[in-house]
């Protein structure tokens, strides 16, 4: 069902869980599950690059041409194009090898970048999908895991940093995922 909902503040910063379609977020910036040529491909960055439209996908290749491929973990920032969001966070989450090659440690830091980026640029809001639980076959409860830990532990060194960090779930089973992590 859509429209659901969940907040609870983390250090004076309001963290929401909701499912939707991050690509109608009115917040600062969305965060996309980029790859590393920051090529449009499928998926939430297809949908990014679509509703985004030329200036998303021409920022995003000219970064790619000035520093080569985007590092896993790393966050380079376009601007929003015809998004809602004035800014998109391009990051690369890992591919998931069955967890014992650091994947969690390469999640974390994705949305460390992203974090550390919009807290660099003034930003107040930031909403973020479910870095790497598509194509890159990371299992969500383990995903939502470590991105609300590691988010959690972010907003606690940096108190009002940020007013919101939102993370739009595309889909009901992925929403209640990170609901338990959420509230377990
Ligand atoms: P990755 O390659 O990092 O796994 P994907 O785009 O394949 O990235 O999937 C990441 C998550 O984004 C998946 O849970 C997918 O269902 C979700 N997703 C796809 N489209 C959207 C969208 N428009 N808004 C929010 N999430 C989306």
């Amino acid at each position: 069902m859509a429209g659901e909902r969940f907040e609870v503040e983390v250090s004076g910063t309001r963290l929401v869980l909701v499912q939707g379609d991050i690509t109608r977020e009115e917040v600062d910036a969305i965060v996309n599950a980029a790859n590393p040529d920051l090529t449009p491909g499928g998926g939430v960055s297809g949908a990014i690059h679509r509703a985004g439209g030329p200036l998303v996908t021409e920022s995003a290749a000219e970064i790619r041409r000035e520093r080569g491929p985007l590092p896993t973990g790393d966050a380079v920032i376009t601007p929003g194009g015809e998004l809602p969001a004035r800014w998109v966070i391009h990051t690369v989450g890992p591919v998931w090898h069955g967890g014992a090659h650091g994947e969690a440690t390469l999640l974390a830091r994705a949305y460390r970048s992203c974090l550390a980026l919009a807290v660099a640029r003034g930003l107040r809001t930031v909403a973020f999908p479910s870095i790497s639980t598509g194509v890159y076959g990371y299992p969500v409860e383990q995903a939502a895991r470590v991105a609300l830990r590691t988010v959690r532990d972010f907003l606690g060194e940096h108190p009002g940093a940020l007013d919101e960090v939102r993370f739009v779930l595309f889909s009901q089973a992925d929403f209640l995922a990170y609901r338990t992590a959420a509230s377990g």
